[in-house]
């Protein structure tokens, strides 16, 4: 499942909607990959199989740039991934983000905790995520949940895990599985009260889950921004010394950070220092206990994104729900400083 061609034919084949594109990985021949195009339909987006973390993709608006994009994502796949294998898919156009968390054991029961909704995003990248994803109907969720943990059955899956779909006109397509915990597994956590690192170590050693999906109620809404040393609007990264730390609390605001006063962040890694998650009985109060948590933050000596998450908070149409993927940079295009 972590290769994301045969984890899109395994999903295909196990009933769970996908983004219409090739059928796997794009062959050699240009005149194929234009038929291909032509049959998806343009804007297309060239996407390697080894891929993450936001890298790795390439959208086509043209005939003319087509093939050229598809040498260039093979070249940086290689380098990047060491797997030159890319494939197509159609470029929706006003998604969102939505994904489902899912809990496997090898005594084939599998549930789902809901889902979280990551449409904030700069570079392809998460910055902002949420539980449960602002005005999706229960109904459609449950439908969802309910294909994912079916397909976990099928293909014998153990562990965390989580089904990755865009969401448009209410229909959900599957893009590709992360096997494993991710960043944002805390707002679900805030949710469902399920400790899921946990869960993953009782699976892992071979135990039941020790609920069924009867068992699982989510209660109020947890949002979750990423505090990254970076330059807050430009992205560009800012390591260095952090010469005072000073992270917020009080009810319903988790940190998850290994960061301390004198820390030296290394120019080496990932620029994520760590999490805010705050939960609410509302989404309404989780917004306020975010500004409140945001607000009592200090970090000197670096740069980091906490201004962007500050006024992404009381941006109107943030705090209204429902944003896509292309809002955050379509936001900073407006707000050029
Ligand atoms: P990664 O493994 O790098 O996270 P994903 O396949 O999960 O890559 O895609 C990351 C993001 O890229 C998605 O959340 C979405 O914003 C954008 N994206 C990916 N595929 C498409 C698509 N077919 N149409 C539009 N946007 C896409």
């Amino acid at each position: 499942m972590g290769d994301k061609v045969s984890a899109k034919q395994a999903m295909i084949k196990a009933g769970v909607p996908c983004v219409p594109g090739s059928e796997g990985e794009l062959p050699d021949s240009p005149v194929e990959i234009r038929r291909i195009a032509k049959a998806v339909g343009y804007p297309v987006i060239i996407k390697a199989a080894g891929g993450g973390g936001g890298r790795g993709m390439r959208v086509v608006h043209t005939e003319a740039a087509l093939i050229n994009s598809v040498q260039m994502t093979k070249a940086e796949a290689q380098a990047a991934f060491g797997n030159p294998a890319v494939y197509m898919e159609k470029f929706l156009q006003n998604p969102r983000h939505v994904e489902i968390q899912i809990l496997a054991d090898k005594h084939r029961n599998a549930v789902y905790l809901g889902e979280r909704d990551c449409s904030m995003q700069r570079r392809h990248q998460k910055i902002i995520e949420e539980a449960p994803a602002p005005g999706i109907p229960r109904k459609l969720i449950e439908k969802i949940g309910d294909r994912c943990t079916a397909a976990c059955k099928k293909i014998g899956y153990r562990g965390a895990g989580t089904f990755e779909f865009l969401y448009e006109n209410g229909e959900f397509y599957f893009i590709e599985m992360n096997t494993r915990v991710q960043v944002e597994h805390p707002v679900t956590e805030l949710i469902s009260g399920i400790d899921i690192v946990k869960t993953q170590i009782q699976v892992a050693a071979g135990e039941k889950l020790p609920f069924k999906q009867g068992d699982i109620v989510l209660r109020g809404h947890a949002i979750e921004c990423r505090v990254n040393a970076e330059d807050p609007y430009t992205f560009v990264p800012s390591p260095g010394r952090i010469q005072l730390w000073h992270q917020p609390g009080g009810p319903g605001v988790r940190v998850d950070s290994h960061v301390y006063n004198n820390y030296f962040v290394p120019p080496n890694y990932d620029s994520m220092i760590g999490k805010i998650i705050v939960h609410g009985d509302t989404r309404e109060q989780a917004l306020a206990r975010m500004r409140g948590a945001l607000g009592e933050t200090v970090v000197e000596g670096i740069k980091t994104n906490i201004p962007l998450h500050r006024e992404l908070m009381v941006d109107a149409k943030f705090m209204a729900g429902g944003t896509n993927i292309h809002y955050l940079e379509e936001w900073l295009s407006h707000h050029k400083r």
